[in-house]
């Protein structure tokens, strides 16, 4: 084939110098590198997946080109947590992402919706092709550490998007309750059988702080952790507890505020990955 470049895992073509099987992957806009994506994945909703992305991505955006795809199609909530209301633009080029208040660049589809009201009743095809536009379309330019909000659960959609975008590791975020059920090996079964790299487990909601002694409470006795971790052969990087303060700074689009005492093992594996140039 006269344009061939010999990168058979990123081409669509299929010719007889074909040495490697066609990828799934979407290529970058043109002028963009992603150094390292970290995927942010849970078992279900509403376990706190876009805090410790939105976490996460404060606490590298004060050291490195940082960026959030927001790829919980039906139910993004970065740019809220980050204050941002503005729609993103675009050129001939591909979408501009919005840049927060510390300079990470956002995309998610809240961006692009006239009203971020609006349900998004799409089938699962056509939220992945949303998600490979916002990693293929999208004018990154030079990026370090990318972190995805993946959608939840083990269906069709995370499907699709973990063959759509390159993760380099994910996270796994689970409640006390969770660990105790099936959710989180389901989970963390999903990212081994897609041969990714989990890096390990961060443990929301896992205990409250007593305001006046500081002792810590679990709520649902014991923390499981440790012992949920083990069986699954991860690390707990990190258990963060119930606090009013972090409910109110992801309100009020202030998680770049917040004082984030929890994530800093999380954050040495991620900046301990093997470099990709
Ligand atoms: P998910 O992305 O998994 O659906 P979110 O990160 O959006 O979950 O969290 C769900 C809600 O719970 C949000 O309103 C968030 O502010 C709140 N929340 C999450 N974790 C905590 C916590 N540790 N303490 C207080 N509120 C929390
Ligand atoms: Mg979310």
């Amino acid at each position: 084939m006269s344009s061939c470049n010999n990168e058979c895992s990123s081409c669509g073509q299929s010719c007889d110098r074909r040495t490697a099987p066609q990828s799934f992957l979407t290529p970058l806009a043109k002028g963009s590198t992603v150094k390292k994506v970290i995927g942010i994945v849970s078992g279900k909703g509403g376990v706190g997946k876009s805090l410790v992305t939105g976490l996460l991505a404060a606490r590298f955006g004060k050291k490195y080109h940082t960026a959030v795809m927001d790829a919980d199609i039906t139910g993004p909530s970065i740019p809220k947590m980050f204050g941002i209301s503005q729609r993103a633009t675009g050129s001939e080029d591909g979408i501009i992402p919005v840049e927060t208040a510390t300079g990470i660049k956002l995309m998610s589809l809240n961006l692009l919706l006239e009203d971020e009201h609006s349900p998004v009743i799409w089938r699962g095809p056509v939220i992945a092709g949303v998600v490979k536009q916002f990693w293929g379309e999208t004018l990154w330019g030079d990026v370090d550490y990318m972190f995805v909000d993946m959608p939840p659960g083990t269906g069709d959609v995370p499907l699709t998007v973990f063959q759509s975008v390159p993760l380099d590791g994910v996270i796994v975020v689970a409640t006390p309750q969770d660990l105790v059920s099936m959710i989180v090996s389901k989970a963390v079964g999903m990212a081994q059988m897609m041969n990714i790299p989990i890096l390990g487990i961060v443990e929301n909601m896992s205990y409250i702080s007593c305001p006046d002694c500081g002792k810590k409470i679990y709520l649902y006795g014991e923390s499981h952790v440790e012992k949920a971790a083990e069986e699954y052969g991860l690390q707990v990087l990190g258990s963060i507890p119930v606090d009013p303060l972090i409910a109110e700074c992801c309100d009020r689009g202030e998680v770049e505020k917040l004082e984030d005492e929890w994530l800093g093992a999380a954050a040495e594996i991620i900046e301990a990955l093997p470099g990709k140039e």
